[in-house]
């Protein structure tokens, strides 16, 4: 999935690769899919592509942009794969969406359970994507402790780490996948409510929040997710589906996996007791 290090690390390796190509042939998906989420029709995809040039990329929260000339501009969120494919690779079989540019290169756009390929001219008017472009990111200087302090003043008291840094889009682009190894590292359970934290562990969050994702981002993102090339991320989780059955790497305790809040939260109960 598409969270603050794998956004950031594909949005820098599209601008390295795509900038100043001109996008030449739309091909709408080879394998409709339910809940790919598109602007309108993507057959007019054609219409408003052709001919246009990448001219920059970002990547923030959990999307990825490519602005093209003419004030257009592709957008893609959580759950979309974009692959880049040289001009000597195949088409692959199945694709929501494949952009061919003037080298014979090609992007390649596939949707696991669901998520948006986006294509349009001017502002994307949706409030997810307008909440994280605006919104200051955890690898900025400018997300400091007084920023996160506000953050976590923001609610109350009886709610969950989990709650707090991964839902809503308090921090957009956090998800339940970089919460694990931010925890751990930090030495919080994710069902400790907000307000048993003391201060030094207020901080000691706040620390570990910063540092883990800047790591997991110059690392390319993590292990369990692929980057626009298709290689996997090379920042080894602490904690993820590849570790459930590690021991911790503190303490060797063995390592728990439980359903909380709609998504599996993973811990090491010496480490990050309740
Ligand atoms: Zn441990």
């Amino acid at each position: 999935m598409l969270e603050i290090p794998e956004s950031k690390t594909i949005s820098v390796q599209a601008g390295n690769t795509l900038i100043g190509k001109r996008i030449t042939k739309v091909i709408t998906a080879t394998s409709p899919h339910k809940f790919a989420f598109y602007c309108g029709d993507p057959a007019e995809y054609l219409n408003l592509l052709a001919g246009r040039q990448i001219q920059s990329t970002k990547g923030h929260g959990m999307f990825v942009d490519l602005y093209c000339d003419e004030n257009s501009c592709i957008t893609i969120g959580d759950g979309t794969n974009m692959r880049y494919y040289s001009s000597d690779e195949q088409h692959p079989e199945k694709h929501q969406l494949l952009i061919e540019f003037d080298d014979g290169s090609f992007l390649a756009f596939t949707v696991a359970m669901y998520g948006g390929i986006w294509a349009y001219l001017g502002i994307f008017d949706n409030p997810y994507y307008q909440g994280s472009k605006n919104s200051i990111s955890p690898l900025d200087d400018a997300f400091d402790e007084v920023y996160f302090d506000h953050i976590f003043k923001s609610v109350t008291k009886d709610l969950s780490l989990k709650a707090l840094l991964a839902t809503e889009q308090r921090i957009p682009g956090l998800g339940n996948g970089v919460l694990q190894d931010i925890l751990f590292n930090a030495g919080i359970h994710p069902k400790r409510k907000k307000s048993t934290l003391s201060d030094f562990q207020k901080s000691e969050l706040f620390h570990s929040l910063k540092v883990t994702l800047d790591k997991m981002t110059t690392m390319r993102g993590r292990d369990t997710e692929k980057d626009f090339f298709g290689n996997v991320g090379g920042y080894e989780t602490i904690l993820s589906k590849k570790t459930i059955n590690n021991p911790c790497p503190n303490c060797g305790h063995q390592i728990v996996k439980e359903a909380y809040l709609g998504g599996a939260i993973y811990f090491c109960p010496a480490c990050q007791a309740l």
